[in-house]
């Protein structure tokens, strides 16, 4: 039983194209089907989350990251009666828009198109479901419902929101998404706070030392040992890990309900006017995962073994877009169609953009060797 405030398919703001409801599942299970079997999906188990994908088998990546946003985001949206198959939706494709090399990647690519409007990953997620995707004889791109494709946007420039229509308009207005998309965007960060924990201490880069001196994980880890003083050191990094997302996503959970008790919300469309997110921690525990953001931020995405390999990532990004540029013929047939007869210097940056976007960790270092060896001679 959903609550009344939960998106649904009767609610639903529909698709851009429309289409006669499905038979045996509901809208947002649709959406979810073509989400996992679109080529985006697939390219996001070869892409890098913190770490680069050749440097271990067990490290999270795009793909197993988006696959644990969705459990998180199941588990609360299931506890608050909220729309199941609409969180996983958003969950899964949320990253789909990530250039190769993470972060470094997206950062190089934004400023190779600083003179065309810019690169974010958030609205190259968009991008890919609303029209780089071809799998459609009917329609561009996946042609999902508003509602997903709302939760996929979770930040947008000015700028862009402008161009955006009824899906930017929240951005100008400093209105919230529903619920579903608001839940996804907490799930997102339990989840990368949680897996860069246990990855960096894995690798390494992080010393359990240090990790006693932020709360969230020190409070966990000190009960874990204390009833079970004997167990393996990494066994006992696990059983913390566990305990801290479960002690994150309770609180989640019960503050949400009290505070959408609280705020009287009868419909979505309520959520969406409300001048707060409803989707939130107590304050004690938003300042927790606070603390351990910014201590990953400052200890991992910051360390300098990450940094190097990321200068590296860098530079193959910003040649492989200078060389597409350069000489388009070197670009695959299909982008080749695309650009058509001469385009102007914005249209081929943003084709040459969604290529390079497009691009896995591996198969990028392979262009780039391609290329680069061709033209060395
Ligand atoms: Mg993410």
């Amino acid at each position: 039983m959903l609550a009344p405030y939960a998106a649904t398919g009767k609610t639903s703001r529909g698709r851009h194209y429309p289409e006669p409801a499905p038979a045996n599942r509901s809208e947002y299970q649709r959406d979810r089907d073509r989400i996992i079997h679109c080529a985006a999906f697939r390219r996001l188990e070869y892409k890098t989350q913190v770490f680069i994908n050749h440097e271990g088998d067990l490290f999270r990546t795009r793909l197993t990251h988006s696959i644990e946003v969705a459990q998180i985001a199941r588990s609360i949206a299931r506890a608050l009666a909220l729309n199941e198959d609409l969180t996983e939706a958003i969950a899964l494709a949320h990253d789909l828009g990530h250039t190769p090399f993470g972060h470094s990647g997206q950062d190089a690519l934004n400023d190779c198109l600083r003179e065309h409007g810019g690169f974010e990953h958030n609205l190259q997620s968009l991008r890919v479901v609303d029209v780089l995707e071809e799998r459609y004889a009917e329609f561009p791109g996946l042609n999902l419902t508003f509602e997903t494709r709302e939760g996929i946007l979770k930040h947008c420039s000015l700028k862009n929101a402008r161009e955006l229509g009824e899906l930017g308009k929240r951005f100008l207005e400093k209105t919230q998404p529903g619920l579903e998309a608001q839940l996804v965007n907490v799930a997102d960060e339990i989840a990368y706070n949680n897996h860069d924990v246990d990855d960096g201490l894995r690798s390494g880069l992080l010393e359990l030392e240090q990790l006693m001196g932020i709360a969230l994980f020190a409070e966990q880890y000190q009960e874990v040992r204390r009833r079970y003083s004997d167990i393996a050191p990494r066994r006992a990094i696990h059983e913390t890990v566990r305990r801290m997302i479960n002690y994150v996503v309770t609180d989640l959970i019960e503050n949400s309900r009290r505070l959408i008790g609280e705020s009287g919300i009868q419909r979505i469309e309520d959520a969406r006017r409300h001048p707060r997110p409803l989707i939130a921690y107590t304050p004690e525990v938003a300042g927790k995962t606070r603390e351990l953001k910014r201590f990953l931020r400052e200890n991992l995405y910051a360390h300098e073994r990450v940094t190097r390999m990321m200068g590296e990532a860098v530079k193959i990004v910003r040649e492989l877009f200078e060389a597409f540029m350069r000489d388009p013929a070197l670009l695959p047939p299909q982008y080749r169609d695309k650009l058509g007869g001469q385009p102007q210097a914005g249209e081929r940056a943003r084709i040459v953009a969604d290529y390079v976007a497009g691009m896995t960790d591996r198969y990028a270092m392979r262009e780039h060797k391609r290329l680069f060896a061709a033209f060395s001679g």
